[in-house]
C-alpha cells in the first residue's frame, strides 16, 4: 500500500500552489486528483502587485499602471508606478507550478469522500479506487449559495482595427445602467488591437451567456468597434460571501483556495490572496491561517450586505474611487490600507444605509 506525502484535491490555481510552494523543492510523492481537464482552462486572473506577489513577477503577462473607475458620465483615473494592476493567465500558473523537484502524480479522477485511518487518509474516487496519503489540501467550493451575492461574469479576447485600444489604460469598472442589478464592463487592453472584454454582474441569480454578449456588444458598439475577431472566451461565478467550512477538526487536511476562505468577498478578487495563504501556510504549524484582517472582513460583510439590501448603480464605487488615490485603491483592494485609507472609504460611502447594516 502507497502513503502519499500529501493528497491534493483539486488543481485550480489553489492546488497547483501547494504542490509548487509547499512542496516543489522537495523529493516528496504527491497525487493531486482533479475531474476537469486543467488543460483546457484558460483565463487571466488580475491582482494589484503586492510583496507577496513579487517572486511571480517573471510570469506576469502584463501590468498596468493606470486604471479607471466610471460610468457614461463620469471616468476616475487612478495610478500607482510601483503597485500596477497585473495578470496572470492560468496557463502560464499550471506550467510554472508544475515545474517542480517532487514527484507528482495526477489523477484525472473525482474524489468523492476520504476519512482518516490511523495516522494517513483514505481517498476513495469516483471509481471507487483507493488511494492513500499523510495530508489533505483540499480545494472543493460551491460557488453558489441560495440568497446569497455573487460575481458572475462573461468575457470575450478580441482582436480589432489597429490603434483602437490604448494598452497602457486598463478600464476596471465601466457602469451601466440596469434595472435592479449592479453591471459593469471590464477590459483589458493587451494591445492596441487585442483585448479582454467582461460583462460582471453582482447578483443573486447567474444570466444565461447572450445576456452578457449583448452588454458586451452595446458597449463595443458605442464606443465604435462595430467589428471584431472573437478569438476565446471565459465565464465564472465567484461567491461574495464568506466560506463556510474553513478550519478542519483535523490538523492534516488543509482547506485551500476559495473552499479555505482565500477570496475577498466584496471584489471577487481571490488568486493572489489564495497564493499568499500557502505562503502563509508553510510559515505555521497551524492548518488554518486568516488571510483577510479582521477590519478588512468587517468591511467587507458591512459592505455586502449592503449591496444585498439596497439599490446600486455603481455611484458609490465612484465616489469612493475619486476620493482615493491609486495607491490607496490598491491597498484597499488588496487588503493592505491603514486606517486613514479606511476612513476616507467609510466617509466615500452612503452614510444612513451604511450605519444601518452595521448595526444589523
Ligand atoms: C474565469 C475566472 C476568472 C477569474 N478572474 C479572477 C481575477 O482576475 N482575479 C482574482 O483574484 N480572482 C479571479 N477569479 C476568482 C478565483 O481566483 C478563481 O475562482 C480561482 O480559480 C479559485 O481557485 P481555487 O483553487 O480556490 O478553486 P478552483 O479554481 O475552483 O479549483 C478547484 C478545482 O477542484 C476541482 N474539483 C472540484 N471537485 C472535485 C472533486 N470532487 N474531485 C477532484 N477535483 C475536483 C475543480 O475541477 C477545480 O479545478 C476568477 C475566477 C474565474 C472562474
Amino acid at each position: 500500500m502507497k502513503i502519499y506525502k500529501a493528497a491534493i484535491i483539486g488543481l485550480g490555481p489553489s492546488g497547483l500552489a501547494v504542490n509548487k510552494i509547499l512542496y516543489g523543492d522537495s523529493n516528496n510523492e504527491i497525487i493531486a486528483f482533479e475531474n476537469e481537464d486543467i488543460n483546457k482552462r484558460d483565463n487571466f486572473f488580475g491582482f494589484w502587485l503586492t510583496d507577496w506577489m513579487r517572486p511571480f513577477e517573471n510570469i506576469i503577462e502584463k501590468k498596468w499602471y493606470e486604471w479607471t473607475v466610471g460610468n457614461k458620465n463620469t471616468n476616475v483615473t487612478h495610478t500607482s508606478i510601483d503597485r500596477p494592476y497585473c495578470v496572470i493567465s492560468f496557463k502560464d500558473w499550471k506550467n510554472f507550478c508544475l515545474k517542480t523537484k517532487n514527484n507528482l502524480e495526477i489523477k484525472n479522477k473525482q474524489v468523492v469522500r476520504y476519512f482518516s485511518q490511523q495516522n494517513f487518509f483514505k481517498i476513495i474516487t469516483a471509481d471507487n479506487k483507493e488511494y492513500y496519503a499523510e495530508k489533505i489540501y483540499d480545494s472543493r467550493s460551491s460557488k453558489e449559495k441560495k440568497g446569497e451575492l455573487l460575481q458572475h461574469f462573461f468575457g470575450i479576447n478580441i482582436s480589432v482595427a489597429d490603434n483602437t485600444f490604448n494598452d497602457k489604460k486598463l478600464t476596471l469598472m465601466h457602469f451601466t445602467k440596469e434595472n435592479n442589478i449592479l453591471h459593469f464592463i471590464y477590459i483589458l487592453p493587451f494591445s492596441h488591437n487585442k483585448a479582454l472584454v467582461e460583462s460582471t454582474v453582482f447578483s443573486t441569480e447567474v444570466f444565461d451567456i447572450s445576456w452578457y454578449r449583448e452588454k458586451i456588444s452595446d458597449y463595443l458598439k458605442q464606443n465604435n468597434i462595430n467589428e471584431f475577431n472573437e478569438k476565446s472566451t471565459e465565464k465564472g461565478i465567484i461567491p461574495m460571501f464568506f466560506a463556510e467550512e474553513k478550519k478542519p477538526a483535523n490538523s492534516n487536511v488543509f482547506n485551500i483556495g476559495i473552499r479555505g476562505g482565500a477570496c475577498k468577498p466584496s471584489t471577487g478578487y481571490a488568486f493572489s490572496f489564495l497564493i499568499k495563504q500557502i505562503q502563509l501556510l508553510k510559515k505555521s504549524n497551524q492548518n488554518y491561517v486568516n488571510i483577510h484582517k479582521f477590519l478588512e472582513r468587517k468591511m467587507d460583510k458591512i459592505f455586502i450586505n449592503f449591496l444585498k439590501n439596497n439599490s446600486e448603480d455603481g455611484q458609490s464605487f465612484i465616489k469612493l474611487a475619486s476620493n482615493l488615490s491609486g495607491n490607496e485603491f490598491q491597498s484597499f483592494m488588496m487588503g493592505e490600507s491603514n486606517l486613514l485609507t479606511k476612513l476616507k472609504i467609510i466617509k466615500s460611502m452612503p452614510k444612513l444605509p451604511f450605519i444601518k447594516e452595521l448595526f444589523k
